[in-house]
């Protein structure tokens, strides 16, 4: 394996651009591997099963929690979200990087867990919270009572802004996308994702010792 695959954690108040900008990362590399997170919330329109979320009930869910086939979960909204483990072991396997879109009790779970030395975390800040409204309201997908939940949510998800590695406030999206793209190229390059870098240097070792 040339590179050991990132966890890249991004976090965000709903509304703030998340979806829109791990979208964008996929198609800026398509060998980034999106974790599809199990939900117990109703699927939106334009939203396909296995591809956004797997929509599982509740029952679902819990069972998986408990056979202990979750990364990490967490309540959000009133629904159950969590990351599931099998898929995300396969992508670090293949030395493919991980992008996922989860709250930031996720984001904190992974963190703490064995992982921890290979996530990147970026949490991504509304330009103003008129802004953030307005982001939520123009998305057309939630009924104006799950809009007004989402809002009274979105101080609480904020924040957390400071357990983050790097924090973007997305007012452009083609600025914000670029200076993702920045932060995850630097990541890559960090010791604990080359696991190839020892060899080397024991061959420049080598090297050395008969110049
Ligand atoms: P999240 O996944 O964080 O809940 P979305 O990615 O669904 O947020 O974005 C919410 C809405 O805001 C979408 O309609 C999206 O097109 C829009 N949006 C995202 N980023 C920007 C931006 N920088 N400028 C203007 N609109 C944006
Ligand atoms: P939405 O319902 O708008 O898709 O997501 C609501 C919130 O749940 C967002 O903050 C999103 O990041 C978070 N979320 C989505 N999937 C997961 C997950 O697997 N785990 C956790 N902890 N949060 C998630």
């Amino acid at each position: 394996m040339q590179r050991r695959g990132l966890l890249i954690i991004l976090s965000s108040p709903s509304g703030a651009g998340k979806s829109t900008l791990a979208k964008r990362l996929r198609h800026w590399d398509s060998s980034l591997r999106f974790s599809v997170s199990a939900t117990t919330r109703p699927m939106r329109p334009g939203e396909t099963d296995g591809v956004d979320y797997h929509f599982w009930d509740e029952a679902q869910f819990k069972q998986s929690v408990a056979d202990g086939g979750m990364l990490e979960h967490a309540h959000v909204f009133g629904n159950f979200y969590g990351s599931p483990k099998a898929p995300v072991a396969d992508a670090i396997g293949d030395g493919c990087d991980v992008l996922f879109d989860i709250d930031w009790q996720g984001a904190q779970q992974i963190k703490n867990s064995t992982l921890q030395e290979h996530v990147l975390s970026i949490f991504i800040l509304p330009p103003s919270i008129a802004e953030l409204k307005r982001r939520l309201e123009t998305r057309g997908q939630d009924s104006a009572e799950t809009i007004a939940k989402r809002m009274q949510k979105s101080w609480d998800e904020i924040s957390h802004w400071d357990g983050y590695d790097h924090v973007l406030i997305n007012d452009d999206l083609d600025v914000t996308e670029q200076r993702l793209r920045t932060i995850i190229e630097a990541a890559r390059l960090r010791r604990s994702q080359q696991p190839t870098l020892m060899d080397h240097v024991r061959k420049l070792h080598d090297e050395f010792g008969g110049v």
